[in-house]
């Protein structure tokens, strides 16, 4: 048998999440966030699994091209847009949409020489403060998208920084900053994320953005995936590799940070940060032996964890899950001071991926 580590990608899961997000949106068009290898799970078969979605949302033209050259024929939109003038080529030849969210962008437009108009979406920076157009500029800056030939449809888009806490102000007043620059201005619109579609359902418009609630995990704040509907995509999953009975006093891993209190059994498992589990995780931290909680002890090593087996029985081979069906990554992420994004982000190349 080889090294039982593995991430299980659950697509009918992506697929009901999907249909949430319809559900909970019922008039947008759904533009799925895929970037970053689809938040890790593998972009190509993401999309492939979601081709529902009205369009995917790529944050380079390599993913865009990656994708495209997988066989995928609905829009693809650049969320950044282009990192220099010379990209327009592959936008153009690839027939990608592209944001436009600062005044070289809108130049480099204005000199290209491109035959087929292109899809835009200008973005507002209405309080995220990361990239966009002031809204003070929003009008300028359509006015010139307008009168440039290589633009056709001009859209708008905004970021929310605070959607994820539903009581921030912050979301109504972007959303009314969004509002009020672009008065009277026709073009399809776009503010929500995961945290929006959910909690600020008057945040929809035209299109959403869902990323990380496709991937299954809760975008809110106190709230948990399952209670909202969502199913876990990725499970990592490994067995026991060994079983090891100490006496009390022995300590367990690097820094010999673990002391038995008492004699007691403790489980090792193949997976570690060399494989995506975050060095962080703290003591307590819940892994799941044979379906059951137990918790995390001692240092996390490149290619191994240990747990605490006191009060089970358990013996090498049985099953362990690091994250995913029964054990929420936001929850794992929470007890290693991270967020579950970027635990799918991080499961590293050795990880063999398997679709079930
Ligand atoms: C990544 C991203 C999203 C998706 O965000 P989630 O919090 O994962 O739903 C939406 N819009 C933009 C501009 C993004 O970069």
């Amino acid at each position: 048998m080889s090294r039982p580590l593995r991430a299980e990608i659950r697509l009918s899961s992506l697929r009901h999440n999907l249909q949430r997000v319809r559900a909970a949106a019922p008039h947008s068009q759904i533009m799925t966030a895929i970037k970053a290898n689809a938040y890790g799970h593998g972009m190509a078969r993401v999309a492939h699994a979601l081709h529902e979605a009205d369009a995917f949302a790529v944050a380079s033209i390599e993913e865009a091209i990656h994708l495209c050259e997988s066989g995928i024929s609905r829009p693809v939109v650049l969320l950044e847009g282009i990192f220099s003038a010379e990209e327009l080529v592959l936008v153009q030849a690839y027939g990608l949409q592209l944001a436009v969210h600062c005044v070289e962008q809108v130049e480099w437009l204005e000199s290209a020489n491109v035959p087929k108009p292109l899809v835009v979406w200008l973005k507002i920076d209405t309080g995220m403060h990361r990239l966009g157009i002031a809204p003070q500029q929003a009008r300028a800056m359509y006015e010139r998208l307008h009168d440039c030939t290589a633009v056709g449809e001009i859209r708008f888009m905004t970021h929310f920084a605070c959607a994820d806490d539903p009581d921030n102000p912050l979301t109504a007043r972007q959303q009314q900053q969004f509002a009020d620059c672009l008065d009277g201005v026709a073009g399809q619109r776009s503010l929500a994320n995961s945290a929006g579609i959910l909690a600020h359902a008057g945040s929809h418009a035209d299109w959403v953005r869902p990323g990380i609630m496709l991937y299954g995990a809760s975008p809110l704040q106190g709230e948990t995936a399952a209670g909202l509907g969502l199913q876990p995509v990725m499970t990592l999953k490994s067995r026991l590799i060994a079983v090891r009975q100490l006496s009390q006093g022995d300590s367990v891993g690097y820094g010999a940070q673990w002391v038995c209190p008492e004699a007691m059994p403790v489980g090792v498992v193949a997976g570690g940060y060399g494989d995506g589990y975050p060095r962080h995780a703290k003591e307590g931290t819940p892994v799941l032996v044979n379906g059951q909680r137990v918790p995390l002890i001692g240092r996390v090593s490149m290619d191994m964890i240990t747990v605490d087996l006191r009060g089970m029985h358990a013996s090498a081979g049985d099953e362990v899950v690091l994250w995913g069906q029964g054990l929420p990554a936001e929850e794992v992420a929470a007890s290693a001071g991270t967020i579950a994004y970027e635990l799918f982000c991080h499961v590293t190349a050795r990880v063999p991926f398997v679709e079930v």
